[in-house]
């Protein structure tokens, strides 16, 4: 074999050798830019986290991606301790047959800690995209899976410096950082319909006035009846009209509570392909959510956010403008009033950068995973890269070293 060609690829190398691990909406609109550019690379593990299809096989198809190698069964709806063990009893039996060299996991869900998990036990390298959020607020599941996660990554693909940052503060060596931007950026850009195809859409659900968009999934939100009640009536007091597509646990939680008629004076939708979301989205006078994609979407739509929750993980989009973060409660309305008054605030916003990027952060995560996976296959047949063949050290960039330094 020449000294310059890598080892011969493995007949594991059908299916790719770079895993990626996904179950959730957000993570099919966030790591779908990744799973194309890696190409024949990629090995899609398809968890069942979100077992619904109007989240799962819908949006699969809505952005042309594969058929998931594996699919993972009958996780849907369980408790986190049995769905996090299922998922990763599956995936050991995947990997312990044919590891992949790298393995790709996304954000801060069950699946994500599912797949690092098996990955890491496997002695496959994790690549973890979006890493580096911190809420600091321990009763989030999402602040545990991603925490997690940060202690089992070989490679942390930070959306901006100051998640950076709050890896470095836990003791992550920068040279296992990379500072991508936010595949979100591209995820955007690529789904945005043309202004004809968005005017149709907002006609459809909205018709021709200015409307809030909302969306509530959380169970700081969902979970308690009077909390839930409440934030209802907030919306249905607002000066305009509120579309709020209904995730299907907060439809459930709804009906469970016997708020239908509370919830009825809402323009109720079910739950839109993200063409259609981005559409709606771009048009709204406000949007009220407690997502965390659509805190990072709004910073690119130019749109002010009302986020309901108790805590971000997300100050950079607080920091620039776009997002106010309010408790649930009575602080919604007044805050969305005041929102939708300020003349200025459209302009304003408009002419603010997105602190998540460029829009470059797939191809960067892509030539990352690349480089690591192809790093473990040289090292498992025992010989070393010749020298064009290695990518400049990861994290070692003037510009990531300098941003981190100046978030820190
Ligand atoms: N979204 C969508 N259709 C909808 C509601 C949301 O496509 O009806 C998209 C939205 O644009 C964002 C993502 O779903 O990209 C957010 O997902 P979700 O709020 O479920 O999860 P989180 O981001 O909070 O983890």
């Amino acid at each position: 074999m020449p000294a310059a060609s890598l080892p011969r690829r493995r007949s594991s190398d059908q299916v790719g050798d770079v895993a990626v691990v996904l179950g959730t909406r957000p993570e099919i609109i966030k790591l779908a830019s990744v799973i194309r550019g890696l190409g024949r690379r990629a090995r899609v593990v398809w968890t069942g986290q979100h077992f619904d299809a109007e989240l799962s096989d819908r949006f699969f198809d809505g952005f042309g991606l594969p058929r998931p190698h594996l699919r993972i069964d009958g996780v849907g709806g369980t408790g986190r301790g049995a769905q996090i063990g299922t998922m990763i009893s599956a995936m050991d039996r995947l990997f312990a047959a044919d590891t992949p060299h790298a393995v790709v996991v996304q954000g801060d869900t069950n699946s994500t800690s599912a797949g690092a998990q098996a990955a890491h036990y496997r002695g496959a390298a994790v690549v973890h995209v979006e890493a580096g959020l911190r809420s600091r607020d321990r009763a989030m599941p999402e602040e545990i899976n991603r925490q997690l996660v940060g202690v089992l990554s070989d490679l942390h693909c930070a959306a901006t410096p100051r998640n950076a940052a709050n890896l470095v503060a836990e003791g992550v060596s920068p040279e296992r950082i990379e500072v991508t931007g936010n595949t979100v950026v591209e995820a955007v850009r690529e789904s945005m319909p043309t202004p004809g195809a968005a005017r149709t859409v907002v006609r459809r659900h909205a018709g021709a006035g200015p409307y809030v968009l909302a969306t509530l999934h959380r169970p700081e939100n969902t979970d308690d009846r009077g909390r839930l009640a409440q934030l209802l009536d907030e919306l249905a007091a607002l000066p305009v009209p509120v579309l709020l597509p209904l995730h299907p646990r907060t439809r459930a939680r709804i009906e469970a509570f016997g708020l239908s008629a509370s919830a009825g004076r809402l323009r109720m939708l079910p739950p839109v392909d993200h063409p259609e979301f981005l559409a709606l989205a771009s048009q709204a006078r406000l949007l009220v959510s407690d997502s965390g994609g659509v805190q990072e979407e709004v910073t690119v739509l130019k749109k002010p956010l009302v986020v309901v929750r108790n805590s971000t993980e997300r100050p950079e989009s607080v920091d620039a403008g776009f997002a106010t973060l309010v408790r649930p409660g009575p602080l919604v309305g007044s805050t969305a009033r005041a929102l939708l008054a300020d003349a200025r605030l459209p302009a304003r916003l408009a002419a603010t950068p997105s602190p998540y990027g460029d829009g470059t952060a797939a191809a960067q995560i892509v030539a990352a995973a690349i480089s690591l996976a192809d790093a473990r296959r040289w090292s498992a047949v025992g010989r070393v890269p010749a020298p064009q063949q290695v990518r400049p050290p990861v994290g070692r960039r003037a510009s990531d070293r300098a941003a981190v330094a100046a978030a820190a």
